[in-house]
């Protein structure tokens, strides 16, 4: 008696996709099911008037079918955003697998999730993202030609691309502030010192930068201590270390009402994703004349790699495009001072005229 009435409930609670308050205009939400496997994906196109919708798939062991959904569209939406900006002839989309990946991920799932892109025809690329591996890309890659960042079409793993966007976008937000992008005597706290944020620090210390370093794992810390001679601090304090750039590689909404009153930086900018807590944050740093690098802007390096990446390895067409996020941002934030908006909201309008020129 009560079963039903709990499903019941909670499929009243969940919103239909027209009416759920993430919902943008997407062009289409597929809901994929595998009998044999267990499969259950949500594949969430948002915009293709660019190109094929370009986003990751992720793995997660979601408490509903709708906090999936909810991933699902604000993140295909945030895709077509970082795809538009970084100048890419690509749409955004993303995709969800309802599973735990450290234990309910199997080749067989993977395969099925594989056939389910297939059928989509391409208007939707897959690639990897939290909780997919890029060996797991390369089993979803048997059923669908519709992947990228695979060995076939990649150039591996995207964080060294993402980490040289976040120096070059640095560098423009130095230049900017203070005229100059010299390095050399500027200060920069790295909090985050994984895949992108030990390659940041390392091209920060190349150019001459001091370092303040945080980590919740001291391994890595006392790495870059050793390795930079930086300063390391603790997580929870990063934000209020005295210095030029704040850069943020670790987790999102570290920029909210607390961190943004005690910020100790000029400048944020770093890799992590959805870094402003709410967008009101955005006009926060304004106020408090806080330099902020939009981060779907400065991080989009990664993408563009999967999305450029071409057989045979050759980097360089890469490697241009990710130099461009110096300009793109340097055009963001002069627009930000003569509209006198948030960087924020000019990189989002920069992305809506490319897409409305479309
Ligand atoms: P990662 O998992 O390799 O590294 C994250 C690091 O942050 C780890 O060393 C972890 O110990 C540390 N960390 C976690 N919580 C912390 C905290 N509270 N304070 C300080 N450190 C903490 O991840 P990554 O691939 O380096 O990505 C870092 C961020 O950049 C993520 O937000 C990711 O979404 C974003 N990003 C990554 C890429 C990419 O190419 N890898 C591209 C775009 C955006």
């Amino acid at each position: 008696m009560n079963a039903p009435m709990t499903r019941r409930n909670r499929a009243a609670d969940t919103p239909a996709v027209f009416d759920h308050p993430e919902f943008a205009g997407h062009e289409q939400v597929v809901q994929g099911h595998d009998a044999a496997t267990g499969l259950k994906t949500i594949i969430a196109v948002h915009d293709t008037r660019l190109g094929p919708a370009l986003g990751g798939c992720r793995m997660w062991s979601y408490a509903s079918s709708g906090e999936a959904l909810t991933d699902a569209l604000r993140l295909s939406r945030g895709m077509t955003y970082k795809n538009a900006l970084a100048g890419l002839d690509l749409g955004g989309g993303k995709s969800v697998i309802i599973a735990d990946p450290r234990s309910e991920k199997t080749p067989e799932l993977l395969r099925a999730f594989g056939r389910q892109v297939e059928r989509l025809s391409g208007t939707y690329l897959t690639a990897e993202d939290v909780g997919i591996s890029a060996d797991d890309m390369e089993i979803v890659a048997t059923e669908t030609a519709h992947v990228r960042g695979t060995r076939a079409t990649g150039l591996g793993d995207p964080s060294p691309y993402t980490a040289l966007g976040i120096f070059v976008g640095i560098k423009a937000a130095l230049r900017h502030r203070f005229g100059s992008d010299d390095l050399s005597g500027r200060t920069v706290c790295v909090q985050g010192l994984g895949h992108v944020g030990y390659s940041v620090a390392e091209l920060l210390h190349e150019a001459g930068a001091r370092l303040i370093v945080a980590d919740i794992h001291a391994p890595s810390t006392e790495r870059a201590v050793k390795a930079f001679g930086a300063t390391a601090v603790s997580a929870d304090a990063a934000h209020a270390q005295r210095a030029d750039v704040f850069a943020p590689c670790a987790l999102g909404a570290v920029l909210n009402d607390r961190s943004i009153a005690e910020l100790g930086a000029h400048i944020v900018a770093g890799a992590a994703n959805n870094q402003l807590a709410e967008p009101r944050h955005g006009e926060a740093l304004r106020d408090r004349d806080v330099l902020y690098a939009p981060d779907y802007a400065i991080n989009a390096g990664g993408a563009i790699s999967i999305a450029l990446a071409r057989p045979g390895g050759d980097d360089k067409a890469v490697r241009d495009k990710v130099l461009q996020i110096a300009q793109t941002l340097t055009h963001i934030f002069q627009r930000a001072d003569t509209l006198g908006l948030s960087t924020q909201t000019v990189a989002d309008q920069i992305a809506e005229e490319r897409l409305a020129g479309a």
